[in-house]
Parts: C-alpha cells; structure tokens; sequence
C-alpha cells in the first residue's frame, strides 16, 4: 500500500526528527565518555605536566600514567645526581674495561653520539669535567688555566669507545653529563609509552622543552630576558620543541655569571646571545641541537640548520642592539601570529603565516 504523499511527508519529517535525536544523544555519550587527563608532578629536577586526551577516563589515566613511569625509568637510568643510575656508575668504570649496557643506554648512547658528530662535537655529552671544573652544580667557581686545560681534554665524547651493547672509557677524566639530553629522551619515552587504544593527543612539557603526538599544539616563542613578553606564536602539528639560553641558570663567580652551557672547544661557558628554540620531530635531538647548536651561536646555527632539512630552528638576539628574531622558513611558515618580524633567509616574515611541515 503506497502512502499518501502527505503521510510519507509526516513519516519522514519524524524519522528526521529521531535521527536528530539519536545524534545529538551520541555526541553527548560521546564527549560524557572522552576525557582529558592533566597531571603535573615533579622529575628530571624540574616540573613535568602531561596532558593526554583518550576517548574514556580511564584509557587518558592509564595512558598518563605510563608516560609517567617512562620518564622515571629514563631518570633512574641517566640521572648522575642519582649515585645508583646506569649512567653513574659507567662515569665511575675503570679507565679501558668494557662496561656491558643495558639495551636502552646502548641506544642512548648511540643516538647521542650522533648528535655530537653532527653538531661537531659543539653538543658534547662528555660536558662533565667542564661542569666540575666550574662548580656548575655547587654555584660556580673560576678554575685555573692548568685545571681548564685538563678538562677541556677529557670533555670529549671521542673518549668513549661505544660498541653495541658494551662502553669503555679510554681517559680518566671522562665524565658523562645527561644535562643536555636527558629531558629529550624521557619526552621521546613519555610519548611512545602513552600510545594506545583510544588515546588521542599526547602533550609532555618537561621543563619547558614540549612534545607532541596526536593532534597540534600552539606555543609561545618568548623573549629570552622578558618571558612575558611573546615574540610570536606556533603550531606545532608534532615532535617537539626544545629552547636553550644561557641567560637563566648558571652561576655568578666574581660578579660575572657563568651560564650553564659550555663550548668544549674553549672549555668556556658559551656566549648569552639570546636563546635558541629547535623544532625536531624526535625529543632527544630537539633537547641536544638546541644546545648544541646554542653553543655554534645565531650564524653558525643558522647555516647548520639551512643544511639539515628537517630540523626547525630559530635564534632570538637580544643585546644592546636591541631584539632580532631569525628563523629557518621552516619555523617561520609554522608561525599563527607574530609580535616581532621573523627573518628567514628569504627576507622578514610579519604578521600571520601559515603551513609548513611541522
Ligand atoms: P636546560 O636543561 O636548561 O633546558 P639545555 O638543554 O641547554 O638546558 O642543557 C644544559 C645542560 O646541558 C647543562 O646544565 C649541562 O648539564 C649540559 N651541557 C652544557 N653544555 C653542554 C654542551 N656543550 N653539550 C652537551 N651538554 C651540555
Ligand atoms: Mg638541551
């Protein structure tokens, strides 16, 4: 029996309305059961905040939580603040025996070793003897020219033999620092430890270093003097964020600070430019090039990233001549908004821009 055109009209009108209702009843459902989870406690010596978005509660808990432990794990293997981590105790190996490695330090060791090559040898995570000769972790002190010498020789990763899975110190003064690149591998760890089923976006900032999987994040480039002053902001689709800056922490020794990123080829502390901020798609190389190439300083940087498609950087000046903002067009082209004028090799970027990789 066909329906009468007016009845069908009727019929139809009131499915609609159902269907309406059975939608708007399944976004609700939906958002009742998606959740997003923040957590902010403290490792590394600094502040860690994750954020992860899942489609329950429990999925965003449980996945915050496994972040969590992964950066725990990756503290008690690299921390020498720690006198029982791995790291420790290859610091205190005698000079010329193989030390077996776990797995992940072999991996650690390996990817660092990398990044020292490749920034030659301005990242150096054989940092140690420079920071002790500097009393870095005890205020600061100004070593002597003999005392400077000795450990400028033995701040050199090409001290360590690396073989796979074993490492042997070949000078006495070889000591190992995680500074620069710890807070990298326990982001890299976070994000790969919080995938899972129904897991959605992964935010980890672990003292201002960020990183990000699953869906875009916007973030501030600051002036290195003034953080509340922004320069620009950028979106950030995924990997991770890293800034360095001389300016902050350090020590003062003689009324003169003495910042906490040193160059290995002078045994010095680097020159306070500014900052450097790097945008890498993994954590560890974000952490490590942005000291490394903090050390290489504003042109070297610069051309190093012009020849390292891939990496993101930009450098932020700020001295008696005022602030001057230079990226890579990469970082540029990911920027939402701009206070300041960002110089890219192919002339000022103002205002808004958009696309990009990153
Ligand atoms: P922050 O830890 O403040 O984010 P960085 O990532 O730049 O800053 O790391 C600075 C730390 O790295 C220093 O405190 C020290 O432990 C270590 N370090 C200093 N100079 C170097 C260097 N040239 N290469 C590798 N590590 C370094
Ligand atoms: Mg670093």
């Amino acid at each position: 029996m066909a329906a009468s055109p007016a009845l069908y009209r009727a019929r139809s009108l009131r499915w609609r309305r159902i269907r309406l209702v059975i939608l708007l009843a399944g976004l609700i459902a939906a958002d009742a059961a998606a959740a997003e989870v923040e957590r902010r406690l403290f490792a590394m010596g600094t502040e860690l905040v994750v954020t992860v978005s899942a489609d329950t509660r429990p999925a965003a808990l449980a996945a915050s939580e496994r972040a969590v432990a992964a950066i725990a794990a990756v503290e008690r293997r690299l921390s020498t603040w720690r006198p029982d981590s791995e790291l420790t105790r290859l610091n205190a190996a005698p000079v010329g025996v193989p030390v077996p490695l776990s797995a992940p330090l072999a991996a650690d060791l390996a990817e660092v070793q990398r990044l020292w090559r490749a920034t030659g040898g301005a990242f150096d995570p054989a940092v140690g003897s420079l920071v002790r000769a500097w009393g870095l972790r005890e205020g600061g002190r100004r070593p002597g020219a003999a005392e400077l010498g000795e450990a400028r020789r033995a701040g050199d990763f090409g001290r360590l033999a690396l073989t796979g899975r074993s490492a042997t110190r070949l000078a006495a003064g070889l000591i190992l620092e995680e500074g620069g690149f710890a807070k990298g591998v326990g982001l890299d760890a976070a994000l790969e430890a919080a995938r899972g089923p129904g897991v959605g976006r992964v935010v980890v900032d672990l003292g201002g270093q960020l990183a990000v999987v699953g869906g875009a994040l916007e973030l501030d480039l600051v002036a290195p003097r003034d953080r509340s002053r922004r320069l620009a902001r950028v979106r950030v689709a995924s990997g991770s964020v890293a800034t360095s800056g001389n300016g902050e922490r350090g020590a003062i020794v003689d009324g003169a600070r003495v910042g906490h990123i040193l160059d290995p080829r002078t045994g010095r502390p680097a020159r306070d430019f500014g900052s450097l901020t790097v945008w890498a798609p993994a954590a560890t190389e974000a952490d490590a090039l942005a000291t490394g190439l903090y050390v290489l300083g504003p042109d070297a940087a610069l051309e190093w990233a012009a020849a390292h498609p891939g990496i993101e950087v930009a450098v932020v000046e700020d001295d008696v001549r005022g602030l001057r903002v230079r990226a890579t067009p990469g970082l540029a082209a990911i920027a939402v908004a701009t206070a300041v004028p960002i110089e890219t090799s192919h002339g000022a970027v103002a205002g808004r821009a958009q696309g990009g990789r990153p």
